[in-house]
């Protein structure tokens, strides 16, 4: 009984190990059970990255080669804006488009032609295949002109890639100034897929860099001809102004010839009428009546005015023709200016007019002393003759760097401002009340301007109507020669 009892207690504890046992096992199932779940899901997930990091590398890859594509062709457009920018000539332009260039595009064939049909480039098309492209451009012409990019979508293209037999082609109008002048064809891809926007878009991008090229050319070319017309009217004008000039210069020849021989001959006669009339007015010949010696000093008067103005004449055709010698050197001029005062002090005293001199004690300037003096005669002349009763005249030296200005200046009758020009011409008098009774022949400042200018200096007079006038002229200082 006892070993039944004992055989059942150990069976029972056993079973009691067992149960434990199995208990223990069936947990670690479980939790096994759960670690298997949680890894095949890991896997999973690591699965669905992996697909995911996959397909991220080759849009990555793609996006990567269509940036690089895009390089390519922004750098294909740069290195012909760099080639072409100084282009000036259409041919040249055209030149730029070469094989590389449509391969650069993506392109095996590249063909422009202008609307004459005259081919500019043609890379790879054969004979049979440009004539089609001709006949497509003739039939097609407003399509081909009005659209800015036609593909193998466009309606109404369809005969053309039959002809070209192919569907990867572009076709875009090349416009200078709005109009189109030739029209830019490309076809057969490099590589064989579909026409992409990124081809497109740079194609159309160099069709209207090209047109722009082709405005700015024509734009240079009409300033160029525009120049060239200028200067051909320039030259066509300096012709005309020389010959005018050599008609001027024969005809002023003439006229100092003519000038010049008729005082010559006036001269003689002159001088045989002034002697006899001097003798008859000094009743040399006898004593005349009252009336006639009267006329007779009219006559005398008058035969010396012919004599003045018969050398004065004489004087302005030798300065003209070149016969008078100039011989500056360094003189005096403030002592010629105080010896032609004192020569026309009768003149003035016998007017009552007071002269003042305003000049250095001496003064070297570069002149031709005798021509000089004449100046002084005529402008102190002229002074004594236009200023009335009691005026002063003060002649001035004021020395300015190298320059010596000269002035004679007079409190006389003026002269108005039109006429300040015209009193250098030769035989102009101002026509007023005081020339009608002062006597002159209108050719002393004429003179006097043909003498400074000799000198290869400036005269010029101003003057105020009613308070006098002013006349300049310049001289060059002389070094210091007696040191
Ligand atoms: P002329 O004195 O013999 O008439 P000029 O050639 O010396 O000839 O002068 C031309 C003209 O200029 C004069 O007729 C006169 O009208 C004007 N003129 C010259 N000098 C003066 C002056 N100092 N004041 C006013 N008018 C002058």
């Amino acid at each position: 009984m006892n070993t039944i009892l004992g055989a059942a207690a150990f069976l029972f504890i056993m079973i009691l190990v067992l149960a434990f046992y199995l208990f223990n096992k069936l947990q670690i199932i479980s939790a096994l059970r759960k670690t298997v779940e949680h890894l095949s899901k890991t896997v999973r997930e690591l699965d669905y990255q992996a697909k995911m990091i996959i397909q991220g590398d080759m849009e990555l890859k793609l996006y990567q080669e269509e940036v690089e594509d895009k390089l390519n062709k922004l750098t294909l457009l740069k290195n012909l804006i760099i080639s072409s920018l100084h282009i000036l000539d259409k041919e040249k332009l055209f030149l730029q488009i070469d094989e590389k260039t449509i391969n650069d595009l993506g392109f095996k064939k590249g063909l422009i032609v202008t609307t004459d049909f005259e081919e500019k480039v043609n890379v790879g098309f054969e004979r049979n295949e440009i004539e089609n492209i001709k006949d497509f451009i003739l039939h097609k012409k407003l399509l081909v002109q009005s659209l800015p990019l036609i593909s193998a979508d466009t309606e109404g293209t369809k005969e053309l890639f039959t002809a070209l037999s192919t569907r990867d082609f572009l076709i875009a109008p090349v416009k200078a100034r709005e109009k189109v002048y030739a029209i830019f064809i490309l076809a057969n891809m490099l590589i064989p897929i579909d026409v992409r926007r990124a081809e497109k878009e740079i194609f159309s991008i160099i069709c209207m860099y090209l047109g722009q090229c082709l405005d700015n050319i024509q734009l240079f070319e009409e300033l160029y001809n525009a120049r060239d017309d200028l200067e051909k009217k320039v030259k066509e004008r300096t012709n005309e102004l020389v010959r005018s000039l050599r008609e001027i210069e024969t005809i002023s020849r003439a006229k100092t010839d003519f000038i010049s021989g008729v005082s010559h001959e006036l001269r003689t006669p002159l001088t045989s009428v002034k002697g006899f009339s001097s003798l008859l007015v000094a009743e040399k010949f006898g004593k005349l009546p009252e009336e006639a010696k009267k006329r007779l000093q009219t006559i005398n008067e008058n035969v010396d005015k012919l004599v003045d103005m018969v050398n004065t004449l004489l004087d302005i055709a030798r300065i003209e023709s070149g016969k008078t010698e100039v011989k500056i050197a360094p003189a005096d001029i403030a002592k010629s200016i105080h010896d032609v005062g004192e020569f026309l002090s009768p003149q003035m005293q016998a007017k009552g007019i007071k002269l003042i001199f305003d000049t250095p004690e001496t003064l070297q300037v570069y002149m031709d002393k005798n021509l000089i003096e004449r100046v002084f005669i005529n402008l102190l002349g002229n002074a004594v003759k236009f200023t009335p009763r009691g005026g002063t005249i003060k002649i001035s030296a004021n020395v300015n760097n190298n320059q010596v200005i000269i002035s004679v200046a007079d409190t006389g009758y003026g002269i108005e401002k039109e006429n300040l020009e015209k009193v250098f011409q030769e035989f102009f008098r101002v026509d007023n009340d005081i020339n009608a009774e002062v006597k002159g022949t209108g050719l002393g400042l004429s003179l006097v301007k043909r003498i400074i200018e000799m000198h290869k200096e400036k005269i010029w007079a101003e003057s105020e109507l009613g308070k006098g006038s002013t006349f300049y002229f310049t001289l060059q200082l002389a070094k210091e020669t007696n040191i």
